[in-house]
Parts: C-alpha cells; sequence; structure tokens
C-alpha cells in the first residue's frame, strides 16, 4: 500500500492554485528560468495533504446510504476497550 493514511487534494498554499511561482527567487542563479511554475503542486494547482478527522467525517456522510452503512456495520465489529 503507498500510503499509510487518507489524504485529500487542496489548492496548493505556495502558489494558491495558480500554478505561478514567486516566492523567494529561483532555485538555482545559474538556471533562473528552471522553475517557470510551481514546484510544489501538480498540473492542476493543488497538493496532497493528510485527511483530518473531520473531513473523512463528511466524505462518509456525503456517501450513499448502502456504501455508508457497509462501512458503519464493518466499524461496530472493532472491539471496543473498556
Ligand atoms: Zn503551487
Amino acid at each position: 500500500m503507498p500510503f499509510d493514511k487518507l489524504y485529500v487534494k487542496v489548492k496548493c498554499s505556495i502558489c494558491t492554485g495558480t500554478r505561478k511561482f514567486e516566492a523567494s527567487g529561483y532555485h538555482s542563479p545559474n538556471n533562473p528560468y528552471k522553475w517557470k511554475q510551481c514546484p510544489y503542486c501538480d498540473k492542476d494547482g493543488a497538493t496532497l495533504v493528510e485527511a483530518g478527522d473531520y473531513v473523512i467525517m463528511q466524505y462518509l456522510i456525503d456517501l450513499p446510504e448502502e456504501r455508508r452503512d457497509k462501512i458503519i456495520a464493518e466499524i461496530k465489529k472493532i472491539p471496543q476497550e473498556k
């Protein structure tokens, strides 16, 4: 499994999704145009961040009822420690 956590795609916080890299100059002074676009995000101006509990909960709430109920039934099988 490539990831051991859940992630969500969000707008890049460095370039605000514009793909224009304007912060603190370029990577190499000998090759100033090496980074013409933001090096921190993908072609859509998005980056991956770990999904918070609220995001996971909201995702489950928004699922179709049948899928959601199946997931909840599996979660309820987890033994509770008391
Ligand atoms: Zn970016």
